[in-house]
């Protein structure tokens, strides 16, 4: 089996995601799956793809670059209505929401795919971009708790909400100011529908800066802190808030391409 995998390539860490790709498709060892990593400019490209990644950087300029030609609505197709697999990782994951909240004045275009709203910038400005350990339950193998992730933080969202699905979505965000909302087109609109049972499943969370100050040793009673949410999945879509592809571990991209291979087989 030939897997096309496309990295969105307008602006932002795309190499690095190649990279961590290469790496990962080593683990691969059986001889029926072949990977091939591209980087993707065109809609012609992107409909060459089995799945593809949507990299950190900024989302802004991502939308705008993909909105002047038509691959804004190829992505829409590609991820909506296609279904195939696809994972953005901050910037990414940002363009992948019904909705997003601190938006640039006059809004900006998204995506969509996954039924949440994410807050941009969520931490604050660049000076408070940071570095983490995290707990990610599903790089856990056998039972055995996989070892500390390393979250990379750079003006990063979090999902401040889980949506209703699709249908409800456009109607519930028009009343939230200053937020934007993926439009779904209105044509492929009854496929769309059909392919969104799948629920938003929260995959991991970074506890909240006073739990984290509590781990450190200071004495802070956090037990009641809910943290931010940091990785989703609904279906095809999967998002997370940080930049594994700024980091040398490539231990997500092997569990997203099992995913990628696994939805392949169905
Ligand atoms: N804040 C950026 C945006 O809104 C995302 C930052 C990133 O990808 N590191 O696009």
């Amino acid at each position: 089996m030939a897997i096309t995998i496309g990295v969105l390539a307008v602006q932002g860490a795309f190499l690095e995601h190649i990279t961590l790709l290469r790496k990962a498709s080593a683990e691969f060892t059986s001889a029926d799956i072949q990977f091939n990593f591209i980087e993707v400019r065109t809609s012609r490209e992107l409909s060459t793809c089995n799945a593809l990644i949507i990299p950190g950087g900024e989302s802004t300029t991502i939308s705008l670059v993909a909105a002047r030609t038509d691959l804004l609505d190829s992505l829409r197709d590609f991820v909506k209505v296609e279904r195939r697999p696809v994972w953005g990782t901050c910037a990414g994951l940002i363009l992948l929401a019904e909705a997003a909240n601190s938006t640039k004045k006059g809004g900006q275009e998204l995506i969509g795919g996954l039924d949440v709203r994410v807050n941009r910038n969520h931490f604050g400005r660049q000076i408070e971009s940071f570095q983490t350990e995290l707990t990610l339950p599903f790089l856990n193998q056998s039972g055995a708790p996989a070892e500390a992730f390393p979250g990379v933080f750079i003006r990063a969202p979090v999902v401040e909400k889980i949506l209703p699905s699709v249908e409800g979505v456009q109607a519930n965000e028009q009343q939230v100011p200053d937020s934007v909302v993926a439009p779904s087109k209105q044509a492929k609109d009854e496929k769309a529908k059909a392919a969104t049972s799948d629920e938003v499943d929260i995959m991991a969370t970074l506890p909240g800066r006073m739990k984290r100050a509590a781990e450190k040793g200071a004495e802070i009673n956090a037990s009641e802190e809910v943290g931010d949410i940091i990785v989703v999945k609904q279906g095809n879509v999967f998002g997370t808030s940080f930049h594994p592809e700024l980091t040398g571990d490539f231990r997500i991209h092997v569990w997203w391409l099992q995913q990628v291979v696994a939805a392949m087989n169905r």
